[in-house]
């Protein structure tokens, strides 16, 4: 059988996608998403800026209902990785990493981001074992403890705001002394007793023994160093985009992408490659916010559902 419509990634772009293809009349309609649906804003604490949706409310609780909806709409789910997308002649072929080859009229491409390495020594030893890069998985390992934030944008300083509710003290250690993040997260920052900044700083070594990490040493832009005794050190400095999928044999991109490897769209969704719709945070000038990745899928479904309509019936 071939799918009316393979969508590849079951963050908020994927989901929504996969909610207006099939609710728009699409009857073979798969999701490929490797690990449970809901994308990254499972790791947030707290979600307070997607609309009509108030109170404290966690990623995972804003993500619950959605693949629900979906499937009420007869959107499968394949929990698979997929590792490449091709195309011959009309048909899509996903590549996926049990061995399987499925085919596809058309693929709507959701997969996101992943959190970037800030790059210090000592990082990637420490990975899983005092280093992470997310606070809702890691942060209760540390409470009453005192641990290391690193970043200025949006992620890091909430991060932050939800670390010192659990932990004793948060250093804060950004780069520069202006913030990335919204204006009044960083006042919330700044109002926040047990949150040090250390601006105008970079971690140059991140040490420990055996049972993990013990402390940072950091450098200031001045040429001070500095060490903090932490056992927790968490890094948020951004993310690339996950466009591996889209890597074909010869290692040319099926379609075009942009000097950081994020697709190029129109204001459609639509890639260089007929048939084929990119959403979310991996598209180029993405907001990078659930509310937008969810807009993008919608658009994509509808010109996918429009696309294979003609493909079939012309
Ligand atoms: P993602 O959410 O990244 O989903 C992509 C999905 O694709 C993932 O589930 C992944 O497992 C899957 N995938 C990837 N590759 C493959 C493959 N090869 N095969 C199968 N599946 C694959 N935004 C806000 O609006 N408000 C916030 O408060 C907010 N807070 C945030 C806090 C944190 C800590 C982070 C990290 C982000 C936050 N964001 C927030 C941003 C928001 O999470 C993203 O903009 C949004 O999740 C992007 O959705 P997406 O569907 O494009 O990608
Ligand atoms: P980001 O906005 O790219 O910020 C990354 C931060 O890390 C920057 O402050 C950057 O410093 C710093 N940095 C980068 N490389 C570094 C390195 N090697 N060493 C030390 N510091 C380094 O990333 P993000 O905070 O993850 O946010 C990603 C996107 O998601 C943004 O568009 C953001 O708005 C969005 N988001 C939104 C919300 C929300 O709406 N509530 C929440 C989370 C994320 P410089 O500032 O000096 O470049």
């Amino acid at each position: 059988m071939i799918l009316d419509c393979a969508i590849i990634g079951g963050g908020p772009a994927g989901l929504t996608a996969g909610l207006y293809t099939t609710r728009g009349g699409l009857e073979n309609v798969t999701m490929y998403e490797k690990g449970m649906p809901g994308g990254q804003i499972t790791n947030s604490s707290e979600i307070e800026n997607y609309p009509g949706v108030t109170g404290e409310i966690t990623g995972m609780d804003l993500m619950m209902p959605w693949p629900q909806q979906c499937q009420k709409f007869g959107l499968k789910h394949e929990m698979v990785e997929v590792t490449r997308i091709s195309k011959d002649g009309d048909i899509f072929k996903i590549h996926r990493n049990d061995g399987v080859v499925d085919e596809a009229y058309s693929v709507i491409i959701g997969t996101g981001s992943r959190p970037r390495r800030a790059g210090f020594a000592g990082e990637d030893e420490f990975f899983g074992r005092g280093v992470s890069t997310c606070a809702t998985c890691d942060g209760f390992f540390y409470k009453g403890k005192d641990v290391v934030v690193v970043g200025g944008g949006d992620t890091a300083l909430e991060e932050a705001l939800y670390l010192a509710k659990i932990c004793n003290k948060v250093y804060l250690i950004h780069r520069r002394d202006k913030f990335r993040s919204a204006p009044n997260t960083v006042e919330r920052v700044k109002n926040t007793d047990n949150i040090e900044l250390v601006l105008n700083s970079v971690p140059h070594e991140v040490y420990g023994d055996a049972m993990g990490v013990t402390g940072i040493k950091v450098k200031n832009n001045d040429g001070s160093t500095r060490d903090i005794e932490v056992p927790g050190v968490f890094t948020f400095v951004g993310n690339d985009v996950n466009n591996q999928t889209l890597i074909q044999e010869d290692e040319s991109f099926l379609c075009d992408v942009n000097e950081q490897g994020q697709v190029i769209v129109n204001l459609s969704m639509k890639t260089s490659v007929d048939g084929l719709w990119a959403c979310g945070d991996m598209r180029i000038e993405a907001p990078k916010q659930v509310v937008s990745a969810a807009g993008d899928g919608a658009v994509a479904a509808l010109q996918a559902i429009s696309y294979v309509d003609e493909l079939l019936n012309s």
